[in-house]
């Protein structure tokens, strides 16, 4: 394997957490402590570790961190309900709705009743509309961690042709906007595709910067891709593995061993962008904490 073309977000997280280290020891001698409520509403494995992975982190760096557990049959207005406590709480810097809800509930009228300065997960349309102007405050954290990891590495984006596949609220749309943006991660001419995309290779492969978000496994091969691209891998896909002990493996939305040879960076999966969401949620936290005190 050819270390050099790993573009490793474990290590640039590792990184942002030394950083956030003073950060965090500035607000203690302030008596705060950046805090995160998490709402995880049924009972969906998935994302049950996903909320355990992130209150780990939060953990470890002497933050804190409270889940509220709601029945799989709550109401909307419930879930409201405990949303409006959190946004009055002064303790409660971040308050991060875990997706998905149940079909019943009305994701957008949840997400929108968070407090936009509470928003760590750049979900309310506010802050969506700030990252649309060029002024962002909370960036959704899959996109910041990129915005992050293409900085750490020196990827240069200017002029480049960026095609990102997958259209998301929470990936693909918000990362297809900051590149755009006159920013210095940015200034790339931007091309998103989607399910509905006609001859997707035909835009696969003017890629200088291939960003693929769409949780489909190995998806993408070779073939697709343009010699000396960067790859960014978002997809996080389980699959069956006899020989792994838990019976299953992750996976991207790119076949890796297919294009390694090819391409000149590439984010591995696991490893990659995965660990760059989580470090982004704390550094959200953290500076929702000190906006909120300051
Ligand atoms: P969504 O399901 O919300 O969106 C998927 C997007 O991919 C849609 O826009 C869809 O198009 C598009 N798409 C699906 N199939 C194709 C195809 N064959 N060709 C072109 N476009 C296609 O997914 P998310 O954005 O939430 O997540 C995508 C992947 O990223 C998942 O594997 C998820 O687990 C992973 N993920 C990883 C994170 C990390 O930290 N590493 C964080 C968040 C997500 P259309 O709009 O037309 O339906």
């Amino acid at each position: 394997m050819e270390e050099n073309k790993l573009l490793l977000g474990k290590k640039v997280a590792k990184q942002i957490y030394a950083n956030q280290i003073e950060e965090i020891s500035n607000l203690k001698l302030k008596n705060i402590v950046p805090q995160l409520a998490v709402l995880l509403v049924g009972d969906n494995s998935a994302s049950e570790i996903y909320v355990k992975s992130k209150i780990k982190i939060f953990k470890k760096y002497n933050c804190l961190s409270k889940t509220y557990k709601l029945q799989k049959d709550s109401t909307t207005s419930r879930v409201v309900e405990l949303i409006n406590k959190l946004n009055n709480q002064k303790d409660v810097h971040g308050i991060l709705v875990q997706l998905p809800l149940p079909n019943d509930i009305d994701e957008s009228f949840v997400l929108n009743s968070i407090d936009p300065c509470k928003d760590v997960d750049g979900f309310h349309p506010f802050n969506l509309g700030l990252l649309m102007s060029g002024s962002p405050s909370f960036i959704p954290c899959t996109p910041l961690g990129i915005i992050k990891m293409l900085e750490f590495y020196k990827v240069n984006t200017y002029g480049k042709n960026v095609v990102i596949v997958g259209r998301s609220n929470i990936v693909g749309k918000p990362i297809a906007m900051l590149l755009a943006q006159k920013f210095e991660i940015g200034n790339s001419t931007v091309t998103i595709c989607h399910s509905a995309t006609k001859n997707l290779r035909n835009f696969t492969v003017q890629a200088d910067i291939l960003i693929v978000a769409i949780g489909s496994p190995n998806f993408i091969n070779s073939d697709m891709v343009k010699s000396r691209a960067v790859i960014i891998d978002v997809g996080i896909n389980r699959v069956n593995d006899e020989s792994s002990a838990k019976g299953y493996k992750i996976i991207g939305d790119v076949d890796f061993n297919s294009v390694i040879e090819k391409v000149d960076k590439i984010t591995p999966v696991p490893g990659g962008v995965g660990p760059m969401t989580i470090s982004m949620l704390l550094f959200n936290t953290i500076s929702s904490a000190r906006k909120l005190n300051s």
